[in-house]
C-alpha cells in the first residue's frame, strides 16, 4: 500500500503543490508516496497545475487503516475526519501546532515561514535530491501564492531565496510576473455562486471550545466585490448557522493596498473591537495591513477567546 500525502481540508496551491513535491521526494528516497486531496481545487491552483503539466492529485477523504503525511496543517478540523484511524508518518507545516497528535514517533519538519513549499524545498537540499523542473515551478508559484508575492508579514528571506532557487530550475525569468498572473486568475470572481466564493479559502478554527470559520479572497481590486458583498454577508450569516458556529469571518483582501475588509457575523457583538481594537459597522470592518489570515487575524482571536 503506498504511503499518501495530504494537505487541508479545501485544498490550496500550497495544500496541492506540497503534496506533490513531497510525494516525489518520498518516492525518489524508496517510499512509495502518492499525492492527495480532501477537496476540490480552486481556479488559482488550476492554473498551476496546467502551467506545469500535473493531473489533479487523487481526491481521497478517507484514510482509515492507512499511513500518510500532514502538510500544510495539524489542526483536526482541517484534516481528514478519520485521522485518528490512520497512522501519521510526518508532519510538514508552516501554521502554529495544532491539536493533531500522534501514537507513533513521527517525522516533522515545522518553521515559522511563509510556505509549506519553502520548507519541502529544505527537505530536498537535507536529502540532496534534485528537484524535477515542472516540480520546481509549482512549489514556486504556492510559495508566491501564500506570501502574497512576498508583500505577507509571513513571508521571511528563506521564502525568497526559495523562489530565486525554484525559479532558475524552472527556468522562469520573471518570477513575480507570474505570481501577478496567478492573482489575476484569483480576482476572478464574476459568475461563480456566492457560496462558493465564501467557501473558496475558508477554515475553521476551534477557538477554546468555539467553533470559528474564517475565510479569505484575495484579489489585486476590492471594487470587484461592490455589486455582491451584501449576498456574501447574507451568506456568511447562513453558514454561521447551519454549522453552529460562534462566528464566521470573511476577509477581502486587497494585495495591492495591502489591507482586508473584514466581514463580520458573530455572537459577540464587540468581537473585532476585543480582537483588532476597531469596532464592526454594519457587519464590516477595514483592517490595513492585514494580508494574513495565519499571523494577523488568528492570534488576536484566539487569544480574545481565552
Ligand atoms: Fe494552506
Ligand atoms: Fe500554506
Ligand atoms: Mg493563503
Amino acid at each position: 500500500m503506498p504511503h499518501y500525502v495530504v494537505g487541508h481540508k479545501i485544498p490550496d496551491s500550497d495544500s496541492i503543490c506540497s503534496a506533490i513535491a513531497l510525494s516525489y521526494l518520498k518516492t525518489t528516497l524508496g517510499e512509495e508516496t502518492v499525492p492527495a486531496r480532501l477537496g476540490e481545487l480552486s481556479p488559482e491552483t488550476l492554473f498551476i497545475l496546467d502551467k506545469f503539466g500535473f493531473e489533479q492529485p487523487e481526491l481521497k477523504t478517507s484514510y482509515a487503516g492507512e499511513s500518510l503525511y500532514i502538510v500544510d496543517h495539524s489542526e483536526r478540523t482541517q484534516g481528514p475526519d478519520d485521522i485518528d484511524e490512520a497512522t501519521i508518518l510526518g508532519i510538514i507545516d508552516h501554521h502554529k501546532l495544532g491539536d493533531i497528535t500522534t501514537s507513533t514517533p513521527l517525522e516533522c519538519w515545522i518553521r515559522p515561514v511563509g510556505c509549506t513549499n519553502t520548507i519541502i524545498k529544505m527537505m530536498y537540499d537535507f536529502h540532496n535530491v534534485e528537484i524535477p523542473k515542472n516540480i520546481a515551478g509549482a512549489m514556486m508559484c504556492a510559495i508566491l501564492s501564500d506570501t502574497v508575492i512576498f508583500k505577507s508579514p509571513t513571508c521571511t528571506t528563506a521564502d525568497i531565496k526559495c523562489v530565486e532557487a525554484l525559479a532558475e530550475i524552472a527556468g522562469i525569468d520573471d518570477a513575480e510576473a507570474l505570481g501577478m498572473e496567478m492573482f489575476k486568475v484569483k480576482s476572478a470572481v464574476e459568475g461563480t455562486p456566492v457560496r462558493d466564493l465564501v467557501l473558496r479559502d475558508f477554515k475553521d478554527f476551534d477557538m477554546n471550545g468555539n467553533l470559528v470559520g474564517i475565510g479569505q479572497l484575495e484579489v489585486i481590486d476590492l471594487a470587484i466585490f461592490d455589486d455582491i458583498k451584501a449576498d456574501l454577508a447574507a451568506d456568511i450569516a447562513k453558514l454561521k448557522a447551519e454549522g453552529n458556529r460562534h462566528s464566521v469571518l470573511l476577509l477581502l483582501t486587497d494585495i495591492m493596498k495591502e489591507g482586508s475588509e473584514m466581514l463580520v457575523v458573530s455572537d459577540n457583538a464587540d468581537l473585532t473591537e476585543k480582537a483588532y481594537g476597531k469596532a464592526t459597522v454594519d457587519g464590516k470592518v477595514w483592517l490595513d495591513g492585514v494580508l494574513s489570515r495565519k499571523k494577523q487575524v488568528v492570534p488576536p482571536l484566539q487569544e480574545s477567546f481565552a
